[in-house]
């Protein structure tokens, strides 16, 4: 019988991170690295733009080469759904793929991600209503963009706004429909908010805020509209863009702690004690400097995917290695690139510093007296001075912030030894 190793459910981000890691680390055990899609992996942040707009090829998505898998005895395995885990106490166990085939492992990791939500609404299986989340999801948005004329876009949140700036930007009409009050509610600021919203309507998309969906029309085999509140708006396809629920069914499938994701420690570690769990799926103590004592996040984002899974390799070989730098997200939207650093929650006064003849905006967020976090548009020198001054505990106080033509870098206070409030 051959040795069994660690058995990565999920050849995501996360999940690939954690391969390539555990490698430069020196372990030597198996590694397969396991995937449902029938693509090699590879990096799903320009699914929206640059690969939906036709500037890349799939094949500039790709991870690694073959090559590179080979060298490193990562064993890569496509389309190979787990449906099944047996679970042993040390660790070990078996996982049951839906073609039939088994999977042994000592250790197992899930880095299985997130699923986008669907709308329960009538008409939201009419073909031509589209979700984009995988390479497959892309490949059919894409497919269809030559003979699409009216697009409408249901939800303003990430996927939704960068996927209607690209279709705008291939001169298409768009619409694009948020139930909330305001853009990317769960990430930014209004003041942030309104700024990409008075860009984005500048540009061409026409934003609907507060509107609800209440009907996808259909003609034939395709969609022809989108009922929103009493009016029809016309439409030949349909993005629904409204979030993403964390695929935890395995992972209650063998007992773990689930919570909005799976649970786990600082190291990544499941309630058993054993299983790994890593990226989008993973629900884990919140590791932004100064978070309120106890609370956890459930990050969906590259960067977390990234450090949670370096943090996990850790775990893997043995170690305890703390998460490093400051969770931070990005979003190119048409002509924007809007960065954010730290996480604004619980803020309680904001400096906006414009720049509108250079494009430049930027938000920072105070809680006490003490910088949090910034939303950053077209301001890469804010974006990196307000994370580099979170990492080193120092402020940027707001009355020395405010003048837009100040270097941020240049008014951060001295590193503070006590933790932010
Ligand atoms: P999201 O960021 O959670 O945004 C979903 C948006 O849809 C929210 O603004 C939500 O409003 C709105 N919404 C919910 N129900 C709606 C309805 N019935 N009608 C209209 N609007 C509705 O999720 P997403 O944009 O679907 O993105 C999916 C995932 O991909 C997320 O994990 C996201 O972070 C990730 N992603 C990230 C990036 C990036 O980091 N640049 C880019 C693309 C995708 P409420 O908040 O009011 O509910």
């Amino acid at each position: 019988m051959t040795e069994s190793g660690l058995l990565i459910v999920g050849s995501s981000q996360a999940g690939v991170q954690l391969a390539v890691s555990l490698r430069a680390l020196g372990y030597q055990r198996p590694i397969t690295l396991l995937g449902d899609e029938n693509h090699r992996p590879y990096q799903r942040p320009a699914l929206s733009k640059e690969f939906l707009q036709g500037a890349i090829t799939k094949e500039s998505l790709i991870f690694r080469s073959p090559e590179y898998w080979a060298e490193h005895c990562i064993d890569v395995v496509k389309n190979e759904r787990i449906v099944r885990i047996d679970k042993n106490a040390d660790g070990s166990g078996i996982a049951y793929a839906r073609s039939g085939n088994e999977f042994p492992f000592s250790t197992l990791a899930l880095a299985v991600g997130a699923r986008a939500r669907r709308l329960n609404i009538p008409g939201a299986d009419l073909p031509g209503v589209l979700h984009l989340r995988n390479a497959d999801d892309a490949l059919e948005l894409k497919a269809r963009m030559p003979a699409i004329t009216n697009a409408v876009v249901i939800g303003g949140g990430f996927i939704g706004i960068e996927a209607a700036a690209s279709m705008n930007k291939m001169h298409k009409n768009v619409t694009l429909i948020e139930a909330g009050p305001q853009l990317i509610g769960r990430a930014v600021g209004p003041e942030t908010a309104e700024h990409l919203l008075d860009q984005h309507r500048a540009a061409g998309i026409e934003v609907l805020l507060g509107a609800q969906v209440t009907r996808i029309l259909g003609a034939g085999d395709t969609v022809s509209g989108v009922e929103v509140d009493g009016r029809v708006i016309e439409a030949d396809l349909v993005l629904i863009g409204v979030g993403v629920l964390p695929n935890t069914e395995l992972a209650e499938g063998i007992g773990l702690e689930v919570n909005n994701g799976i649970v786990v420690d600082r190291y990544a570690v499941a309630s058993d004690g054993t299983t790994l769990a890593v990226g989008d799926v993973a629900n884990l103590p919140n590791p932004t400097p100064g978070a309120p004592e106890g609370s956890r996040v459930r990050f969906e984002s590259v960067n977390n995917a990234v450090e949670q899974a370096k943090v996990a390799a850790y775990a893997v070989t043995g170690y305890q290695e703390d998460y490093a730098g400051i969770p931070w997200f990005w979003s190119n939207q048409g002509e924007m690139k809007l960065q954010i650093a730290g996480l604004s929650t619980g803020f309680d006064k904001t400096v906006v510093r414009s720049d509108p003849e250079k494009g430049k905006f930027t938000v920072l967020y105070y809680r006490s007296g003490r910088i949090i976090s910034a939303d950053c548009v077209n301001a890469p020198l804010d974006f990196m001075a307000v994370k580099a001054a979170l990492a080193q505990h120092a402020n940027i106080p707001a009355d020395a912030a405010a003048e837009p033509t100040v270097p941020l870098k240049s008014v951060t206070s001295q590193p503070q030894q006590e933790a932010l409030p």
